[in-house]
């Protein structure tokens, strides 16, 4: 048998089926830095609209775990797809680097009291802590790929920034949203310092809950209240139920709701007040059954009675709060302003007293009670207890379960203690309802955006912006030291001081002498504060033009951030953007969720199913991450699992071997010399240009709607069906069979490199090695000719289907007749009629609607069904011959299938018939006539497939 694989146009390409990008990777980002790939980039796209993509900044400590490589990845694609759509647009990476993480380290390596004793020193050791992390962290980034100016970012602590953020602070000022109050803020004992919204999450805790009673400072009094005309002998107490029995010393006050029912009930030897409704469950709690009720009232009837803390014996009234309900205790509420949100707030109504009795430890202060000095108020329970049982004021006590407030970093269970603090006021100059008229000025994606973001800001209490910590931008204000006053020229200071801290950084404020500022014995008067500014005060603060001096006044286009961030940056953002400028800090908020395992379970070192990018990228490389990340809906929760990588590999590998067959198949080839314009391409390639560019639409549709996973699950159909099995598998043999040269084999060619370019591009902002590795195949020159300031190929948006031979209508109906084709065939092959497609013949019986579609092509159709030949009948005309074939699922379709009789040709494997379209006998005996004919370089002439 003679080999004729030297007259096959087999051609080699480089491009490889393997990507082995974990090689290939570092050497591009090499050439991309060498090049300073970035600014060309950018220089590029000069007189473009802009798209501006503000970077939330992640927080300068630990290792870039799969979370952040998530939003930076979607970041980079999103900001990507926007120049390939035609914008300029930059991006500029952030760091949040104030704050306790960074100073709990430092405090680590260099032992509490240097912090504090060497405050500059240690500010200094912070400072340089942060860079080393912010360096570690950048080389992650960069190694997914991730396209930047690595030389220009921004970093919260830098000195310009800073002063940034102190000026922000003044406008607040001016704009009358600050106070300063003693108020309860969350305070973990071991950060020892209030914590903001984002630091803390609701978890499972243990508590004793205590009945305790309060005894009446007059009888007379409640029994008149009660329009009770006999009083009882026996004393009479108001019982209350508390989870935290470590804040009664702080009691200031009774609740009781004014629209309920209250009870005056005598048990043994005492008489008690309880609400009617819970009457039933606390007698049950007490394990007594004989009570009387002596009278009821209203419980507004018991406002201002007094009764006595029976730890302290401190006087408390009885008041009215709307927080009082019935769904467990007696209806009659403990009130602590020091140490609880809405104890605080009636407290302020009723001008209650603000007592703290806890230090920052969480210890009791001296004073509260002799056996409670310097106990930690965690291990209080038993103590208090016993103070309650002496006096005779204890009932019962039980452990109960409930949802608690605990430090994020620490895990430990947080405490309301008041403090004197720095906040924002949500309702001062009516902020909070500002801030809700801008919510509509966003667009949300996901859409539930939007509600979250507005449930949030209703229930949102006071911004707590100050912090009693060294590592942080200062808040420079002179406080009267009696009346606890801003010195009446703080916005001048605060103006002079920005511009210093621009030139020395925030050490400027503590180096400065108060005299410096304050004259005429103000300076006496008057304190330096000390406090810094909460970290999302920093990273709320810096908006885009802070940043990036060229885009003064422009509002971003897009945030893009993990669903914690509501309480966190899109928070403190859009609050801080209403509070200085009544504007919102972006035009958009896209969310994405949390990265958890393939069973839905979160990422945690104790489960084991932690996954790192580093790892992915050491194994598969960055694209593969990078493929991953963009094929999950990120609206929802993300999964990963080493299953699911394996599943992003094949489709890669899909995605890749398409590329590579069509490289390879145009290595000979030159669109400039070679190209054939597309009236003149052979209409099966027209088809398929005409459904590239159909997908191209699509794609970039799913592009502009950040719809990312729509955009792979569209590549992929792409590659498999529609070019795999529906166009190369077909196109293969004309490629390698007809002559180099011919038009059949530059028409397909043609096609092959319009397909490329497109892919190209399409898969630029999601695989950006890959294509790079692309794009050295078919650019002449990389850095003039740069694939990432390209845009979307507009070759596809000159072809019409106006031009095309057959229509696409008409090729659908092709494509139908060619799937109930291979059916056949395939049935025929179990049968063991036919060994292969090949060998088949093919007879249409067809009505006349699908013959007139098929007769136009009916010479090259076997090329199209792979088979050795086909021949299309009338079904009407030949009913009896149309008996034996079989029936399909097509209307007006049978299909007769037999094996050939023909002879299998040597090159092509087409049966063909030996005496066919031969006029002599010649040496080329074991072959087809269209073989001989390329053989004897001449073209063989092809139309339509
Ligand atoms: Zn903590
Ligand atoms: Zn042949």
């Amino acid at each position: 048998m003679k080999n004729y694989k030297e007259t096959i146009n087999l051609l080699k390409t480089s491009f490889s089926m393997y990507g082995n990008l974990k090689e290939k990777e570092p050497k591009l980002l090499k050439e991309w830095d060498e090049n300073k790939l970035y600014d060309v980039i950018r220089s590029s796209q000069i007189r473009k609209k802009t798209f501006i993509l503000h970077d939330g900044p992640p927080y300068a400590n630990g290792d870039v775990h799969i979370g952040h490589a998530v939003n930076k990845i979607l970041k980079d694609v999103l900001i990507r797809s926007k120049r390939m759509n035609g914008f300029d647009s930059p991006f500029v990476l952030g760091w949040d680097c104030h704050g306790l993480p960074i100073e709990n380290q430092v405090e680590k390596n260099k032992g509490k009291l240097f912090n504090k004793h060497h405050f500059f020193e240690f500010r200094k050791e912070c400072r340089k802590y942060a860079l080393y992390q912010v360096e570690r962290q950048k080389s992650d980034f960069k190694r997914m790929g991730i396209l930047t100016n690595w030389n220009r970012f921004y970093m919260t602590m830098e000195p310009n920034l800073e002063s940034h953020s102190i000026r922000t602070l003044g406008k607040i000022i001016k704009n009358r949203h600050l106070t300063r109050k003693r108020k309860p803020v969350y305070w973990c004992i071991q950060c020892q310092s209030a914590l903001a919204e984002a630091e803390l999450e609701y978890l499972q805790k243990c508590s004793l809950s205590l009945y305790v009673a309060f005894k009446s400072l007059n009888s007379l009094d409640i029994c008149r209240r009660f329009q009770k005309s006999s009083p009882s002998c026996l004393p009479i107490y108001a019982i209350i139920w508390t989870t935290t029995p470590w804040t009664i010393p702080a009691n200031r006050a009774i609740g009781v709701n004014r629209d309920f029912t209250y009870l005056l009930v005598e048990s043994n030897n005492f008489v008690f007040i309880v609400a009617e409704g819970l009457l039933k469950s606390f007698a049950k709690v007490m394990n007594v059954s004989k009570l009387k009720i002596l009278s009821s009232c209203h419980g507004s009837m018991l406002e201002s009675s007094m009764f006595s803390n029976p730890i302290t014996d401190f006087k408390v009234p009885i008041v009215l709060s709307d927080h009082v309900h019935l769904n467990e205790g007696t209806g009659l509420v403990h009130i602590a302003p020091g140490h609880g949100l809405e104890d605080y707030d009636i407290g302020m109504k009723y001008k209650l007293e603000v007592s703290n009795i806890i230090d920052k430890r969480g210890r009791f202060v001296n004073h509260v009670h002799p056996i409670l000095d310097k106990l930690s108020i965690f291990k209080s329970d038993e103590q208090i207890t016993k103070i309650l049982e002496e006096k005779n004021c204890f009932f019962i006590s039980k452990n109960i379960f409930h949802k608690y407030p605990f430090c994020w970093r620490h895990n430990v269970p947080l405490i309301f203690r008041s403090t004197t603090q720095w906040f924002i006021s949500m309702h001062k100059n009516h902020l909070r309802e500002k801030i809700l008229s801008k919510i509509d000025s966003i667009s949300w994606y996901p859409k539930w955006g939007r509600e979250r973001m507005e449930e949030m800001v209703q229930k949102r209490p006071d911004w707590c912006i100050s912090r009693q910590r060294s590592w942080g931008t200062p808040i420079p204000i002179f406080i009267h030291k009696e009346n606890n006053k801003m010195h009446p020229d703080t916005l001048s200071f605060i103006s002079d001081i920005s511009k210093k801290v621009k030139c020395f950084g925030g050490e400027y404020w503590w180096n400065v002498s108060i005299d410096e500022f304050l004259k005429n014995g103000d300076s006496k008067k008057y304190f330096k504060e000390k406090d810094v500014l909460d970290v999302w005060f920093d990273s709320g603060s810096i908006n885009y033009s802070s940043i990036n001096d060229d885009f003064k006044d422009y509002i971003p286009d897009v945030y893009l951030e993990g669903s914690d961030q509501y309480r966190g940056w899109f928070m403190s953002s859009l609050i801080l953007s209403v509070a200085v400028s009544n504007d919102v800090p972006c035009k958009t908020i896209i969310t994405h969720g949390f990265v958890v395992d393939k069973n839905g379970k979160k990422m945690s070192k104790s489960i084991g199913n932690v996954i790192s990018p580093k790892e992915i990228i050491n194994e598969f490389g960055a694209d593969i991450l990078r493929l991953w990340v963009t094929s999950s809906d990120y609206s929802k929760e993300i999964n990963i699992s080493k299953e699911i990588l394996s599943g992003i590999v094949d489709h890669y590998r899909k995605i890749r071997n398409t590329i590579r067959f069509l490289l390879s198949n145009i290595k000979d080839f030159n669109i400039k010399t070679d190209g054939i314009c597309f009236t003149n391409m052979i209409a099966l390639d027209q088809r398929i240009l005409m459904i590239t560019k159909r997908f191209q639409k699509k794609i970039i549709r799913y592009y502009e709607n950040y719809n990312f996973h729509k955009v792979i699950n569209a590549l992929l159909t792409f590659c498999s069906i529609e070019m795999s099995s529906e166009y190369l598998n077909i196109v293969k043999d004309r490629q390698y069979m007809n002559l180099s040269n011919s038009l059949s084999r530059r028409s397909g060619q043609t096609a092959f490199f319009h397909i490329l370019s497109a892919l190209v591009r399409w898969i630029s902002p999601i695989l950006p090695f890959t294509s790079y590795e692309v794009w050295k195949f078919l650019a002449e020159d990389l850095i003039k000719n740069n694939l990432f300031s390209d845009q979307y190929y507009v070759y596809l948006q000159e072809i019409s289907e106006n031009n095309v031979v057959i229509s696409m209508e008409n090729w659908d109906l092709v494509f139908l007749v060619k799937k109930e084709v291979n059916k056949v065939i395939e049935r025929k092959r179990r049968e063991k009629i036919v060994n292969h497609s090949m060998e088949s013949n093919v007879v249409l019986y067809v009505d006349s609607k699908i013959a007139g579609v098929l007769q136009v092509l009916e010479k090259e159709l076997k090329f199209l069904f792979l088979v050795s030949s086909v021949k299309i009948m009338d079904v009407e005309n030949s009913k009896c011959c149309a008996m034996k074939a079989d029936l399909t699922d097509l209307h007006g379709l049978k299909v007769e299938v037999s094996r050939s009789n023909g002879k299998k040709c040597n090159r092509c494997w087409y049966y063909f018939n030996i005496f066919e379209g031969r006029e002599k006998k010649h040496k080329f005996d074991d072959l087809c006539h269209r073989c001989v004919l390329n053989l004897l370089k001449k073209e063989e002439i092809r139309k339509f497939v």
